[in-house]
């Protein structure tokens, strides 16, 4: 077997979930795999208790306010990491020689400009932010075309997916795409009964640890919604072609099924670490820390439909991805504008969906045709979605 060769790796969105995930597999592997940027938003204590471990070449805290902290936190820990600050210094680094790989695990359409800037530079992209795909799904792909870039998802459905279609002679005898979904902490609720849900039960997700942004998602279905319009993005499949299946034990991650009749599966436990080892070491394979799966104690594999009535958000990323041109990047912002308002408990649950339907009937769907066109439907969705909230 040939060796693993060796990678530079910047993480953004280091004090995150992904990122903690991402740092765990790297350390498992010292002899190939270094973390050489560590990136973070505002938590500057974190960042620097991540920088006395992994000691990266480079430091960047998104949060210019925080950039004197970072500067003597770091000389205080007699590191020679050096300090960066700012959206820009997020994009330099991601460009530059210091990484040869991107784990882009930054949360919200805040990781578009880093992920791109990785994308244009050819970087191998381990691609966590889906809110970017969402936002800006065709410019993305096009541009790592362009560069050569390897675009790895680490989204476990897509993931899955990615691992299932090896090679091209494998995507064209595909026929249908079925992404698998927890149903989250509400699963068998009616709507009736969602009403009150506060955040702490929003987050609770029986399955997997994740950020508090992705585990309302995971709650209203919004996630699946948004893996829908990833998928569309990264495997270039019609809205037809793509099915959500509601499998509550988490262990089948997706299927996709052949002309031929076969369908092919990834299982595994739910350990995101996992789907990054396979972005750090793919086509190899290298240890990750998540042991094999037992399926004689897990016992049973089952399958329900999604309820759209009590869920429907997942019928808000369909519709979007069937309007197409700005339509996806104004569910996207309407919804991270309504799952900040529900987390700090300035409107109920239910609301999510209402807010973001709300937004998209307000604001009809335009081509997409430039960043700048997105940038400014994002932007639109936001002040209208923020005036509903207030
Ligand atoms: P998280 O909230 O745990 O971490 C988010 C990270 O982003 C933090 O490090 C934070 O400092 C950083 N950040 C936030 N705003 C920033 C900004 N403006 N500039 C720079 N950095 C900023 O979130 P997470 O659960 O790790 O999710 C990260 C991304 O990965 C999301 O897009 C999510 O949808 C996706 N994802 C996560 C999981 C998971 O298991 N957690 C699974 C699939 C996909
Ligand atoms: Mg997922």
């Amino acid at each position: 077997m040939s060796q693993l060769p060796a990678r530079n790796i910047a993480v953004f969105g280091a004090t995150g979930s992904i990122g903690a995930s991402a740092l765990d597999v790297i350390a498992r592997h010292p002899d190939r795999l270094r973390a050489t940027v560590l990136a973070a938003g505002s938590k500057v204590d974190a960042l620097l208790a991540l920088c006395r471990t992994h000691r990266p070449l480079h430091a960047v805290i998104a949060d210019a306010t925080q950039f004197d902290a970072l500067r003597t936190g770091l000389r205080d820990a007699g590191l020679d990491t050096q300090p960066h600050a700012g959206e820009q210094a997020l994009e330099d680094l991601a460009a530059s020689a210091h990484c040869d790989t991107v784990v882009a695990a930054i949360v919200g359409a805040a990781g578009l400009p880093s992920t791109l800037a990785a994308a244009k530079a050819g970087k191998r992209l381990l691609l966590a932010n889906k809110e970017s795909l969402v936002l800006a799904g065709e410019l993305l792909m096009q541009t790592a075309h362009d560069s050569g870039a390897v675009i790895v998802p680490i989204d476990s459905e897509h993931n899955a997916i990615f691992q299932c279609l090896p090679d091209a002679h494998a995507h064209a005898g595909l026929k249908r795409i079925v992404l698998t979904a927890s149903g989250g902490p509400f699963r068998g609720r009616h709507r009736a009964e969602l009403g009150s849900v506060t955040p702490e039960q929003a987050i609770a997700h029986p399955k997997w640890s994740m950020g508090p942004k992705i585990s309302v998602d995971s709650a209203t279905l919004m996630n699946k919604g948004l893996e829908v319009i990833e998928a569309h993005h990264l495997f270039g499949a019609p809205r037809e072609s793509i099915d959500v299946l509601v499998h509550p034990q988490s262990l089948v991650h997706s299927l996709v099924e052949f002309v031929d009749g076969s369908t092919l599966a990834q299982l595994g436990l739910p350990d995101m670490r996992t789907a990054l080892a396979v972005g750090f070491a793919w086509p190899q394979r290298i240890a990750s820390g998540v042991q094999g799966l037992d399926l004689l104690q897990h016992g049973r594999l089952d399958f329900e439909a999604p309820d759209l009535d009590a869920f429907p958000c997942l019928r808000l990323a369909f519709e979007a991805l069937q309007a197409g041109g700005t339509a996806p990047a104004m569910l996207n912002a309407a919804n991270e504008v309504a799952v900040s308002a529900f987390l700090q408990r300035r409107i109920a649950f239910l609301s999510i969906p209402a807010l973001v339907e709300a937004t998209l009937d307000a604001l009809p769907a335009t081509a997409a045709n430039s960043l700048d066109v997105l940038r400014e439907a994002d932007a639109a969705a936001r002040r209208h979605a923020s005036a509903a909230v207030a």
